[in-house]
């Protein structure tokens, strides 16, 4: 069917991404009832897609789907997979750690929050210190890409420590996954998970939790923390009926089965080269104008670019942000507690003839109100 082209916005924000008119245009289906066979049929081939993106084979590993933002997925983990005399290791060096942190006070569920700074990798010895100390913990959680800085972390390290030491690894790679290749066993990941509108380049509204079966399936003796958001209940109804237990986000669905034929089409390979491409444009936009960014190159996940603030007096991030929002490109503001920072993000779908133009317009707005170039940092 053809159907008129939707005015094409530039995100460069952390998710969600820019999509294709066609995941768009998935979504306008004749009604259904999501109890219906067909629409089964349709989360079948959906769950068993989700575990060829990262390699998982079937059956050791199983997907299974919520509802929300990619934020359950922490919430699902981290109350449904702790035994009842355990504890949980974060291994926090940002934002999305610590929202792991914060679930666990939420819980009132044991843990230790073993913070670095945010523009550090973790020190992998103190990791071990900490596991072979206690052996209460159950389960090591940690961040791939932390999405608020950009730092990809060590996951492959992390989770042979944590399986040395008997625990279950549960990684948020809600800012990797369906964009750097990942394959599950090599990164020694027990559980990993994303939401529909980052990698995937989906709608938002379904996120989903990708891991082992055999873990899911001891986790039903554990304390049941969460009715909504426990992970034994949705899978065990999933492996009855096909189904979710409760009502499913049936547009988002139909985007993302539409998301995931186009992902097939395009390649793994491909893809991440054409993040990859966007990655480096942004880079060489931002040197260009004299940006410092503030992780270092080689730490940098390849996603999200966190750039500091020039002292400039005439820079004013929300004047900038509405000249670029205005032409048709969205940028971010940071998320670092003590460092003034925006950020340019190399998601969904675009590619670096967009961060072009993106520069273009965002020369234009520091022309406009006066922010010397090269930018100044005093
Ligand atoms: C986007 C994101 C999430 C989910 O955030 P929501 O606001 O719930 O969509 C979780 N973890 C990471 C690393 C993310 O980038």
């Amino acid at each position: 069917m053809e159907h008129q082209p939707v005015k094409r916005n530039i995100l460069l924000n952390p998710g969600p991404s820019t999509t294709t008119d066609t995941v768009k245009y998935a979504q306008v289906v004749p009604d259904i009832c999501p109890r219906e066979k067909e629409f089964a049929d349709l989360m079948r081939g959906l769950r068993s897609d989700l575990l060829k993106l990262v390699h998982a084979p079937e059956p050791e590993y199983t997907s299974v789907l919520f509802c929300g933002s990619g934020t359950i997925n922490i919430d699902v983990c981290l109350n449904s997979l702790l035994p009842e005399e355990g504890k949980i290791l974060i291994i926090n060096n940002g934002a999305y750690s610590q929202r792991a942190v914060e679930i666990c006070d939420y819980y009132g569920l044991p843990y230790m929050n073993l913070e670095f700074p945010v523009d550090t990798l973790p020190d992998l010895a103190r990791v071990e210190e900490v596991l072979k100390s206690d052996e209460k913990i159950a389960l090591v959680h940690t961040t791939h890409n932390e999405t608020g800085t950009g730092i990809l972390n060590p996951i492959r390290e992390i989770g042979a420590l944590a399986h040395r030491y008997g625990a279950v690894f549960t990684v948020d790679t809600t800012s990797t996954l369906a964009m750097r290749p990942i394959s599950i066993e090599e990164e020694n990941i027990d559980f990993m998970m994303a939401s529909a509108q980052k990698g995937l380049m989906s709608m938002t509204g379904l996120s989903f939790i990708i891991g082992k079966r055999s873990i899911i399936e001891v986790s039903k003796r554990y304390p049941k923390r969460s009715y909504y958001c426990n992970l034994y209940l949705q899978y065990e109804y999933f492996e009855k009926t096909g189904q979710m237990h409760f009502t499913p986000p049936v547009q988002t669905i139909y985007a993302t089965v539409q998301a995931l034929k186009e992902y097939f089409a395009e390649g793994e390979q491909a893809k991440w080269e054409r993040h990859t491409r966007a990655f480096e444009a942004i880079h060489r936009g931002l040197d260009e104008l004299g940006f410092q960014d503030i992780i270092k190159r080689e730490w940098q996940a390849g996603l999200v670019v966190a750039v500091r603030y020039p002292s400039d007096k005439n820079w004013d991030f929300d004047r900038v942000h509405d000249y670029c929002y205005e032409r048709g490109f969205t940028i971010y503001p940071g998320k670092i507690d003590r460092t003034d920072t925006f950020r340019l993000c190399a998601l969904g779908a675009i590619d670096e003839e967009d961060i072009h133009d993106f520069f273009k317009v965002f020369q234009e707005a520091l022309e406009y109100y006066q922010v010397a170039i090269p930018v100044q940092y005093s």
